[in-house]
């Protein structure tokens, strides 16, 4: 259940005052896409009254953010995630989104600490850390062993204070074209202090560091850390993503009206008069007034390219030059015993190969729990995020395992009785000097918008809340054809407490 603290919010987008709560009924949408972008939009359109069809490819919604059904081999049913989440506090238009379906947010657990281990038994936290900048960072320095003040008085201080000055557009304009490796390289912190304070985070991004934009990544800061009054301390769901989150979710859809075609993809978006047409793989073909494209990276490049009527050259650019990072890896198993008691449910991991972070999942969620209460043992998820092409996908499992074994070294005799592996590649990069033509939720064409975590916002946010932030946008902005009231879009403080010093930052 969360509290949350409302002067910390900002509403962001300009308001266009008054407007409609339900539109002409005949006004109708597409929405390609029922992940949380595309079902954000869907949302806001069906509350206005606009009748509204989803059309997913998989068989199950949520997206990335999803979980699907599976069966272990002693028949128990459960349901399989895409990978753990954590909810953070400053996900306002996703909290706005959710609430739709569990005004409490009761699904949603505290997790109290959120350590991070590194090699030869190092260990950070960052619970308990003061809200505010620079107080928090002043904090997370003080308390870590990685560094003393000798090595402080060594900090790059003016490239440090472009943490505290993220100032949108500037920021982008002075960091983009650089990457996010050469910027912590330039801060000169101890390699120590670098891994713990600064690697994980980035790669909590999916991007290496090396092909992650440093303005991105500076954004990030803000987003999570510096401009964040929640603090860097998130929830997670109490029960899988389907039951608490996408089941009710459909249903609140369908009773307004909404209309879901599963387990078909939209090959083709053609222009229909003043509306869209758009074909399945199966040979049918739906048509609506407007639509919003919220589909992965590739699911988007490869529509754009078969569709002859999205030919607009500069919007044809952007989207092509939108691209996927490195594959993550997700690894979740069913041990035959417990972890040692004591273990946190969630921790981050840093310069331990390429494992970055071990969920404990009997621990925060019900049906591993009621797994563990039946069987014993524990129910454990290991995640890699920017796995280097090479490598296979058994190098990848042994390698989890082998940092497992040497992090919690009661699981090393441990019997897998159970494990599922997922290796994907679709979440965006944020490649060096990528800003300039990331795609925007608006298109040179009246009635198509695009949302999801890869399009551009004029305000910081990230991962699942930029995916809703980005699905209200495109909702707002085709509701302006029909004069509909606008949702409300909400913000941590879009600049930082030194913004101001940008340039001082920055020479
Ligand atoms: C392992 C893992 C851990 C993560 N952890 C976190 C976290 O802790 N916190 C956080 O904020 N975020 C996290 N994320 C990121 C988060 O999952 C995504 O940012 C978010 O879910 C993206 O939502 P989306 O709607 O933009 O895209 P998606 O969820 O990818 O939705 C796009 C949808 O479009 C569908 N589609 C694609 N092409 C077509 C087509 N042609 N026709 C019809 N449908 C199509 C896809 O099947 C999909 O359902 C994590 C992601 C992963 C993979």
């Amino acid at each position: 259940m969360i509290t949350r603290r409302r002067f910390a919010r900002q509403r962001v987008a300009k308001v266009r005052h008054g407007g409609t709560e339900k539109v002409s009924p005949d006004a109708t949408a597409l929405v390609v896409g029922g992940g949380i972008a595309g079902l954000a939009a869907a949302t806001v359109l069906a509350e206005r009254g606009v009748q509204v069809t989803v059309i997913e490819k998989e068989s199950f919604l949520g997206g990335r953010a999803g979980a699907f059904p599976d069966r272990l081999e002693d028949g128990t049913a459960f349901e399989m995630e895409r990978g753990f989440h954590g909810f953070f506090r400053q996900y306002y238009n996703l909290q706005a989104m959710l609430r739709r379906v569990d005004p409490g947010l009761t699904f949603l657990i505290p997790l109290r600490d959120y350590p991070l281990l590194g090699p030869d038994g190092a260990r950070e936290t960052f619970s308990d850390l003061p809200r505010r900048a620079p107080f928090n960072i002043v904090e997370l320095v003080r308390r870590t062993d990685t560094m003393g003040l000798g090595d402080l008085a060594k900090v790059g201080a003016r490239r440090a204070l472009a943490i505290l000055a993220y100032e949108g557009e500037l920021t982008y304009e002075r960091f983009d074209d650089m990457t996010a490796g050469a910027y912590l390289d330039s801060l000169r912190f101890p390699k120590a202090a670098r891994q713990m304070l600064f690697d994980v985070f980035s790669h909590s991004f999916f991007n290496p560091e090396e092909g992650y934009s440093a303005a991105e990544l500076l954004m990030n800061f803000h987003f999570y850390f510096m401009g964040n009054p929640e603090g860097l301390v998130f929830d997670v769901c109490n029960d899988p993503f389907s039951t608490v989150i996408w089941d009710p979710y459909r249903r609140y859809l369908e009773e307004l009206g909404v209309d879901f075609v599963m387990g078909k993809a939209v090959t083709r978006l053609d222009r229909d008069g003043d509306g869209y047409r758009c074909s399945l793989d199966d040979g049918e073909a739906v048509c609506a007034d407007a639509a919003v494209l919220a589909v992965t990276v590739p699911g988007l490049s490869r529509l754009v390219d078969a569709s002859p009527d999205l030919a607009d050259p500069s919007f044809a650019e952007s989207v092509a030059k939108a691209d996927v990072t490195l594959p993550f890896a997700v690894l979740r198993l069913w041990l035959d015993r417990p972890v040692e008691a004591g273990r946190s449910p969630f921790v981050g991991t840093a310069g331990l190969g390429i494992l970055d972070n071990i969920s404990i999942y009997d621990l925060f969620e019900g049906e591993s729990r009621e797994w563990v209460k039946a069987h014993g043992g524990s129910v454990v998820e290991l995640h890699a995020y920017a796995v280097p092409e090479e490598m296979d996908e058994e190098t990848i499992r042994e390698e989890l395992l082998s940092q497992l074994h040497s992090l919690y070294p009661e699981t090393r005799d441990a019997e897998i009785v159970e494990e599922r592996f997922l290796l994907r590649r679709d979440c965006p990069a944020f490649g060096p000097g990528s800003y300039r033509t990331r795609p925007t939720v608006e298109t040179p064409y009246r009635g198509l918008c695009l949302a999801g975590d890869f399009v551009k916002t004029p305000f910081p946010s990230a991962l699942m809340e930029r995916s809703a932030a980005t699905g209200f946008m495109a909702a707002n902005r085709i509701l302006e054809r029909w004069q509909g009231r606008e949702e409300p879009i909400w913000s941590v403080p879009p600049r930082g407490m030194l913004a101001r010093l940008g340039a001082l930052a920055a020479s």
